[in-house]
């Protein structure tokens, strides 16, 4: 049994969505999730006690401020608390709810608090009602500040679990959403624009574990490792789960079997040969979706004729979390996680070969019979052949670039 009083970290999930039998599925991915994060930057254990996630510190010689930083990153992580965990006594809880006070009065020198109190552990001897009034009356006594019920200017959490109580003043916002890893693989397409990178975090966000697939056109794979493709994989391998993977396709192939196309159908059949090309790697790897950065409307090839002829003769669904989102939101976004700076650097795309002049309203029967002329199956496999792999290690944080393993078809790829 640890000795108590100490500090801990509480990164707690949203309730919703997260009752019965998924809740424990969905606990375990987030501890793991918040094991990896926390293990560069030292001791850190991490343990699952009545529904609530508790992380220690084993080791003083490490910061709390590194991990809260981290732990505010990590993706199904509704709030994060500073806590302090104490014996279950009343008198125990008492000293540390005043310690608490105390110093939140130091930081922002409120005038009017109360108490909020929870218990998971229902045969503690005081209802949660009970508690809150007791420590309400006692917190008075000692501070000097006054219970205000309905508008407090701070609140004092106490939690009663099983063999412990955790207590604190304040909580810190997480971006919320689900863990990474309890929906499933998906394969995203990213470019080097800003839109993808914003996507990936939208998909990442609702617990899906990503492998990215980027198209270049620079004479080599090894190249794109100068590249700000590099810095996109590293900036968003800090929300995914067990480093990040990004597999390089080279485009040439395609240019050179598709040279005689009409050019306004350009834009559009290249962006189907890309989604042929991703549905084949995920059937691969055992994924079940696809996902991009495209809008609607925001660019002339971006309309529901032409994502309908993208999308034609697939398999599976492609998702395209953007969509919702004005251009000024998704640039906000885009700051907020980071990957907007090198999403503005200079880097030669393929979309910046193919025809600037799309057609807006594309039809399904032209883009599948191209499809067929040019055997984009048999195209895909081909480029899929010569693609290599940009890997970003978990631990050690060290990226390279090696060959595509020519890895067992999970299904009919
Ligand atoms: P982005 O900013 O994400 O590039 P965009 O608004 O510039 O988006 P497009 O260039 O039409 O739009 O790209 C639409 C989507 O197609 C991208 O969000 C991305 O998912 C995918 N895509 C575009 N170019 C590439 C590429 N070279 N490799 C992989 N996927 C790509
Ligand atoms: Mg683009």
């Amino acid at each position: 049994m640890a000795a108590f009083p100490r500090v801990s970290l509480v990164p707690h999930y949203a309730e919703i969505g997260t009752k019965g039998n998924n809740r424990s599925f969905f606990e375990t991915h987030l501890e793991r999730n918040i094991a990896e994060k926390l293990q560069p930057l030292g001791d850190f254990k991490v343990e699952l006690l009545n529904q609530r996630i508790l992380v220690h510190k084993e080791d003083d010689l490490v910061g709390w401020e590194d991990a809260i930083a981290v732990l505010k990153e990590v993706l199904g992580v509704a709030w994060l608390a500073k806590v302090v965990e104490c014996r279950l006594d009343y008198q125990s809880i008492r000293d540390a709810a005043l310690q608490e006070l105390e110093l939140m009065k130091k930081d922002s020198k409120p005038t009017s608090f109360r108490v909020t109190a929870k218990r998971s552990n229902k045969s503690y001897e005081l209802s949660s009602q009970q508690l809150a009034v007791r420590l309400g009356e006692d917190m008075m006594k000692g501070s000097g500040l006054r219970v205000d019920l309905s508008h407090p200017q701070a609140t004092l959490f106490v939690d009663i679990l099983s063999d412990r109580a955790l207590v604190h003043t304040a909580k810190d916002k997480g971006p919320g959403g689900l863990p990474v890893g309890v929906t499933g693989k998906v394969v995203h397409l990213l470019s080097g624009g800003i839109d993808s990178p914003v996507a990936a975090w939208l998909m990442m966000k609702r617990g899906c574990d990503l492998t990215y697939l980027h198209f270049f056109v620079a004479p080599s794979a090894e190249q794109i490792l100068e590249t700000k493709m590099a810095s996109t994989l590293k900036t968003l391998s800090r929300f995914g789960i067990g480093g990040a993977r990004l597999i390089l396709v080279p485009f040439t192939d395609y240019q050179v079997a598709t040279s005689d196309l009409r050019p306004d159908y350009e834009p559009v059949v290249f962006r189907h040969f890309m989604r042929i090309v991703a549905e084949r790697f995920a059937n691969r790897i055992g994924a079940t979706a696809i996902s991009t950065g495209d809008n609607l409307g925001q660019v002339a090839s971006q309309t529901l004729y032409n994502l309908a002829c993208i999308d034609a003769g697939s398999s599976m669904p492609t998702l395209r979390p953007v969509v919702g989102y004005d251009k000024s939101e998704i640039v906000e976004l885009a700051q907020a996680i980071g990957t907007y700076e090198d999403s503005i650097a200079d880097y030669k795309d393929c979309c910046s070969i193919v025809s600037r002049h799309p057609r807006t309203r594309m039809n399904v029967e032209n883009v599948l019979e191209v499809s067929r002329r040019y055997d984009f199956p048999a195209l895909a496999e081909k480029v899929l052949s010569q693609s290599a792999v940009m890997k970003l290690d978990s631990h050690t944080r060290q990226i390279r670039v090696e060959p595509l393993e020519t890895a067992p078809r999970i299904k009919n790829a």
